[in-house]
C-alpha cells in the first residue's frame, strides 16, 4: 500500500523543491505557509489545494470556493521552485479577491494593489498572467500526426495518423541517434510551452 506523505508543516521556502517528473511535494503545506506568512492566515484554512494533470492552458486556477488547481503537466518541466511559489501566489491573491472585492472581474485594481503588496514586501515576482501562450486546440495541432525522438530534437511530421515509416527512420538513426520516436502530446511539449513563457515574461520585464 502507498504511504501517504505526512502533512508536515513547512519551515522555510527553502524547502520547497523544484517541480520534477514523479515529485509532487504536498502543495496544502505550501499553501498553509504562504497563508500564514504573507496572508496573516486571512485565506481558509480548509482550502482544497491539488496537482492537477489535465490543465495544459494556465499553470494554475482556482474558483470562489476553491479548489486552487496548480498544472502539474505544466510545471514539473519548469525547474523552478521560485516561480511555482509565485504562480501559487497568484492563485491565493486570487481568492482574496473573491473574499473582499468579489464584484472585481479579472486584474483589477484590488488585485493589482495586493500583487504589488507582496511583490515589494516579499521580494516575490507575481505576474499578471501565467497563461501558457498556447491554447489547449493550439497544442492539440502542434502535436498532431508529429513523432518526436525521445532523445534528441528530431520531428517527423506526417499527413496522416500513421507512425514514421523506414525512410525517415533511418534520417534519424543516420544522424548518430539511437532514441526512439514517439508520438508527441501536449504532455511532451510542455517543456518547450513553459521556457516559452519564461522568455516571454522576461522579454515583458525588459519592456517596463
Ligand atoms: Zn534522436
Amino acid at each position: 500500500m502507498a504511504q501517504q506523505q505526512s502533512p508536515l508543516a513547512l519551515r522555510s521556502l527553502e524547502e520547497v523543491p523544484d517541480p520534477a517528473p514523479g515529485r509532487r511535494f504536498v502543495l496544502k503545506n505550501l499553501y498553509n505557509f504562504l497563508n500564514r506568512e504573507i496572508f496573516d492566515g486571512a485565506l481558509p484554512s480548509k482550502m482544497e489545494v491539488r496537482w492537477e494533470s489535465s490543465l495544459h492552458t494556465s499553470f494554475g486556477k482556482s474558483s470562489p470556493a476553491g479548489p486552487i488547481r496548480l498544472s502539474h503537466t505544466l510545471l514539473y518541466k519548469h525547474p523552478s521552485r521560485d516561480f511555482l511559489i509565485d504562480v501559487l501566489l497568484h492563485e491565493m491573491i486570487r481568492q482574496r479577491q473573491h473574499q473582499f472585492a468579489p464584484q472585481e472581474k479579472g486584474n483589477g485594481p484590488y488585485f493589482m494593489a495586493e500583487m504589488e503588496r507582496i511583490n515589494t514586501a516579499f521580494g516575490r515576482r507575481v505576474a499578471v498572467t501565467f497563461s501558457s501562450p498556447y491554447s489547449l486546440r493550439q497544442l492539440d495541432k502542434v502535436c498532431k500526426h508529429r513523432w518526436k525522438c525521445t532523445s534528441c530534437a528530431f520531428v517527423v511530421k506526417k499527413s496522416r495518423a500513421i507512425p514514421p515509416g523506414a525512410e525517415k527512420r533511418r534520417e534519424h538513426s543516420d544522424t548518430g541517434c539511437s532514441g526512439e520516436l514517439v508520438k508527441m502530446t501536449p504532455n511532451t511539449v510542455a517543456g518547450d510551452i513553459a521556457a516559452y513563457c519564461a522568455a516571454s515574461l522576461a522579454a515583458e520585464e525588459q519592456l517596463q
